[in-house]
């Protein structure tokens, strides 16, 4: 198989995370690549998520994207010190764990089944009585019952992880640029490159990874358009004093996210809205109120920032990787809640799916969805 370096161009649709990390893998590996994007890099999904590392505290009941999420959390840190060393700058991954608190005795009964199926996974974790979880997080309300801490998990501030992507891309000499007009060029086998407001930039392999406008690049045939619908969530931050909440935790209905710059992070709603992304009063107070019936002690503080972001989601809630009816075409899209988890694990997996043709698990291919039925028209 010719070596990457001796390849034609990649060119990458989206400048997301999953787009970056894509373009930083190939690059490492010696591909030429460029990324284009129709907004601002960085900025979309990518930017408005909470970063949570929660492959375990999502309890995936689907076999394919447990393992998936599974890998992608044991990868991630490797990944994290790569572009960390590449870019300078430092995304805060933080691995100390999530904390799942109860508030009544049904979900009570459901941590201690979590942690006894963790621990028949092998998977670290902690089960707290009512007064360790207060010690832990003296921010809960005192009505807690008790809570699950599993040890592996953590979050990154996905919005520094997107910069230190972008930093890492220019010192790689790697272009990633903004063309409003973008549209794919195919012949009847094969994608023949990329027409942006600089003209035609033919291309040996292009990758979708425009998160949840995916299905909508212009050009493309209809049999290559992937189901995905954006699920919009609005999240807010309060302003704490620093370690107020220590931990990332799940409270039931929302949860919370420290990070370093003193911020805590509030979400998140869940919407099939289109592509409205307006931040409402509905969306808004219902995480106020469940994050206060969570913590109470969190009232008094100010309301810092309030943002909504579009989730790339699938009919199967799983991403759609790989290959495409037209040969050199790719997606990695439809990452739903998990993107910015599985950002690294993607790029690997395309990775070699392009350098070496390794397939990737037909459970994420376009394929699953027989027919094309569930395929979104332009
Ligand atoms: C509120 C919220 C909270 C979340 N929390 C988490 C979390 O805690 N953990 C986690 O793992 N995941 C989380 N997610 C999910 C995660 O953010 C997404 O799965 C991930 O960011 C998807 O990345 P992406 O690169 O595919 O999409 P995006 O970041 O949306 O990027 C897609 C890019 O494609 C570009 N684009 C669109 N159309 C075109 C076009 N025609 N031509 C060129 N470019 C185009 C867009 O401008 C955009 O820059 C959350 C999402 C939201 C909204």
């Amino acid at each position: 198989m010719t070596a990457l370096n001796e390849r034609g161009e990649i060119v990458i649709i989206g400048a997301g995370l999953i787009g970056l990390s894509l373009a930083f893998e190939l690059r490492r590996r010696g591909a030429r690549v460029a990324v284009f994007d129709r907004f601002e890099p960085a900025k979309a999904a990518s930017w408005a998520a909470a970063g949570m590392l929660a492959a375990r505290t999502e309890e995936i009941a689907d076999e394919p994207m447990r393992v998936l999420c599974n890998d992608a959390l044991e990868n991630f840190p490797a990944f994290v010190d790569a572009v960390r060393e590449a870019s300078a700058v430092d995304p805060q991954l933080r691995r100390d764990g999530i904390v799942q608190a109860a508030f009544d005795d049904a979900s009570l009964e459901r941590l201690q089944a979590r942690a006894r199926a963790l621990a028949a996974e092998g998977v670290g974790h902690t089960l707290l009585d009512a007064r360790e979880a207060l010690q832990l997080e003296p921010a809960l309300a005192s009505t807690v019952r008790g809570a699950l801490l599993t040890h592996d998990e953590g979050s990154v501030d996905n919005r520094l992880l997107g910069r230190a992507l972008l930093a890492a891309l220019a010192r790689m000499h790697v272009q990633v640029a903004t063309s409003e007009e973008i549209e794919l060029e195919f012949d009847a086998r094969r994608v023949c490159g990329v027409r942006t407001r600089w003209g035609f930039r033919p291309a040996e392999i292009v990758v979708n990874a425009a998160g949840a406008w995916a299905p909508h690049l212009a050009g493309v045939p209809d049999e290559c358009r992937p189901p995905v619908e954006p699920v919009k969530g609005e999240m807010l931050a309060l302003a704490m004093p620093h370690d107020f909440v220590r931990h990332t935790m799940w409270l039931g209905g929302c949860y919370v996210v420290p990070r370093t710059d003193g911020r805590l992070l509030v979400g998140a709603t869940g919407e099939r809205v289109g592509f409205d992304h307006r931040i409402t009063a509905g969306g808004q107070r219902q995480l106020l109120d469940r994050v206060l019936a969570g913590a109470p002690s969190l009232a008094g503080f100010s309301l810092v920032e309030q943002w909504s972001g579009l989730r790339p989601g699938t009919p199967d809630e799983r991403p759609i990787l790989g290959r495409t009816p037209r040969d050199g075409y790719l997606l990695a899209t439809g990452h739903y809640r998990n993107g910015v988890l599985l950002c690294a694990r993607t790029a690997e997996l395309l990775a070699d799916e392009i350098e070496r043709g390794t397939p990737i698990d037909p459970a994420f291919s376009l394929a699953r969805f027989s027919n094309n039925e569930a395929a979104v028209g332009a």
